[in-house]
């Protein structure tokens, strides 16, 4: 199984990503290459790259199954700020430039949010801002995140991923999957397999580069996006277990990016990373009841 989770990369860069990857137990991982709500990034540090790529072939982590996230103040969908459409093709630009560097495979992007545009006019801006974006030189493959669908969301139908794909003058684009965008925009993933033919049908499965392992806060169709801890939401534990067992995308890396848990029931404030313990109940197939103490009793 190809599983980890988003980590941090703000001490040492790659380096301490890896870090925290190997501390969870994951031979994949997923990062931001600073903060994702800002536009603040330090240079890239060789020597980092150089001691991660070691510390990655000791600890079995492939360099394919580590992935970057595009920060989320990207938005290529409305084109009424046209400065700010401009500034995001220029961001998401820098920030593949990066995983150049980085030499990171795979960048995750949020389609974009029309706000008062209708759909049809934000996928077109979408696909727009791709075809200046994607460079045929660049190894780094730009692949779509499904979405909940929330507010003006685009991209949470896979129809609607198929026609940005399809506008793209570049073949070098993929897709990234997320359970609970999925459920929240009304795929239910208790019938994973009849989803993955349907999927196969419209993009085709080796369009699938990276799968993010949530459950969700709320119940098919509920157009939210607020993940939960595996098991303890509307997808459930059985399900989810179907999904990273299943054969059809056993080579896609599994990232979780569920909450972190609070000190205890009454703090507000989610400070313990549940990760080691969800990719230790995802491996072993069996569901811990008592997630949320055990975590806190291993960080207190
Ligand atoms: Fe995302
Ligand atoms: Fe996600
Ligand atoms: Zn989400």
């Amino acid at each position: 199984m190809i599983i980890g989770s988003h980590v941090h990369f703000n001490n040492e860069q790659i380096l301490g990503a890896t870090k925290e990857a190997i501390s969870y137990g994951a031979n994949a991982f997923m990062l931001y290459t600073g903060a994702p709500q800002n536009t603040q990034r330090s240079a890239i540090n060789k020597t980092y790259i150089e001691e991660a790529l070691k510390l990655m072939q000791e600890n079995n982590i492939d360099l394919n199954n580590v992935i970057c996230h595009a920060p989320y103040i990207i938005n290529l969908a409305n084109k009424e700020k046209i400065d700010s459409w401009n500034f995001s093709i220029s961001f998401l630009k820098r920030e593949i430039q990066r995983c150049e560097e980085l030499n990171i495979k795979y960048i995750v992007l949020h389609p974009g949010s029309s706000v008062n545009l209708s759909k049809e006019e934000g996928i077109q801006n979408i696909i727009e801002a791709l075809n200046y974006v994607i460079n045929p030189q660049d190894k780094c493959m730009i692949i779509l995140e499904t979405m909940a669908g929330k507010g003006s969301e685009c991209g949470a139908t896979l129809e609607e991923i198929k026609a940005i794909i399809d506008g793209v003058n570049s073949d070098n684009i993929g897709v990234c999957l997320d359970t609970c965008h999925l459920n929240d925009a009304g795929y239910d993933m208790q019938n994973f397999d009849d989803f993955l033919d349907e999927f196969d049908k419209i993009i085709g499965l080796e369009r699938v580069k990276c799968i993010h392992i949530n459950d969700s806060k709320n119940p098919v169709n509920s157009h939210k996006d607020r993940h939960a801890n595996i098991g303890y939401g509307y997808i459930g534990f059985p399900t989810l277990i179907k999904i990273v067992n299943n054969n059809r995308i056993k080579d896609v890396p599994k990232i979780l990016e569920t909450p972190y848990i609070n000190k205890n029931d009454n703090e507000k404030e989610l400070v313990y990373p549940p990760y080691k313990f969800e990719i230790a109940m995802l491996k072993s197939g069996q569901f811990n009841e008592n997630l949320f103490n055990d975590i806190r009793e291993y960080y207190k």
